[in-house]
């Protein structure tokens, strides 16, 4: 078996308005079955979703956890702006996005992005991903998957990873269960997280910092479905312990 990924080269600074769909096809000859892989920070930039601090008026609630981490208090509130949930305050800003997406501080940062300015998140990613994808499929004629990334840290571990926020056409969980381990053995519980895979193998090439890197094609998965959503991957709350601990957390 063998799997390919390669960075779009030469993509130029994204600013409000651009069509990343075109750029990516005027770079790259796209196959069928190609997942497409975009780094949210330009998506967010395409989409205009920059914003700067002056125009920003924090509230009491900012102010008080801003305080605690010695942030901007104004930054505190656009954070707050895009969550439904605060998870922890303190020492770290664990927050679930409007969109159900847990982060840190909503996944809003100022790296790569004009000077003076932040991104926040594409408010729905899966959308985000299925104009890309659904364009691309316009022009090419091929039938592909789009995954749309970002970096973030693992709740046990040290290091960040790519990680998958909005998908098209392409399930982000594959279901093992039912299937035989080498031994005859049916597999129960293993569920794979396709998407999160693919991602973080995308953000390999993709880097964090100034390589100018922000779209991965990943070549030679046969994953493609007619639907799919990032929604599939998120635990309910109800089956959810860790955001329960972490609320009583809160309540100590
Ligand atoms: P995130 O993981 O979505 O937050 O994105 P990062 O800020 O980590 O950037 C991922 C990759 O995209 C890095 O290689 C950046 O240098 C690159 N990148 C970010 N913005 C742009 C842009 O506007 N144009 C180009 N060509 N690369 C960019
Ligand atoms: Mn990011
Ligand atoms: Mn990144």
């Amino acid at each position: 078996m063998k799997l390919n990924a390669f960075t779009v080269d030469n993509i130029p600074l994204i600013k409000k308005g651009d069509d990343i769909a075109s750029m990516i096809c005027e770079r790259t000859k796209i196959e069928d079955n190609d997942i497409i892989v975009v780094a949210s920070t330009i998506v967010s930039k395409a989409e205009g979703r920059t914003f700067r601090l002056e125009d920003i008026n924090a509230g009491e609630e900012a102010k008080r956890i801003a305080g605690m981490h010695g942030l901007d208090a104004r930054f505190v509130q656009a954070v707050l702006d895009r969550s439904h949930e605060v998870l922890v305050e303190f020492p770290i800003f664990l927050v679930e996005t409007n969109n159900g997406h847990v982060c840190i501080k909503a996944g809003i940062d100022e790296s790569n992005v004009d000077k003076g300015y932040l991104a926040y998140l594409p408010p729905d990613p899966d959308l985000s991903a299925q104009m890309i994808g659904e364009s691309i499929e316009k022009v090419t004629g091929k039938k592909i998957s789009v995954i749309v990334t970002d970096t973030n840290g693992r709740a046990f571990k040290i290091g960040q990873t790519g990680i998958a926020i909005g998908v098209y056409s392409i399930h982000p969980i594959k279901n093992w269960k039912g299937q035989k381990d080498l031994f005859g053995n049916t597999l129960a519980i293993t569920e794979e997280a396709v998407a999160d895979e693919i991602a973080g193998a995308a953000n390999l090439l993709m880097g964090e910092g100034d390589g100018g890197c922000p779209v991965v094609i990943i070549r030679g998965l046969e994953l493609r479905s007619q639907d799919g959503s990032v929604k599939e991957m998120y635990r309910s709350d109800r089956e959810d312990v860790i955001k329960k601990g972490l609320r009583s957390l809160n309540k100590i």
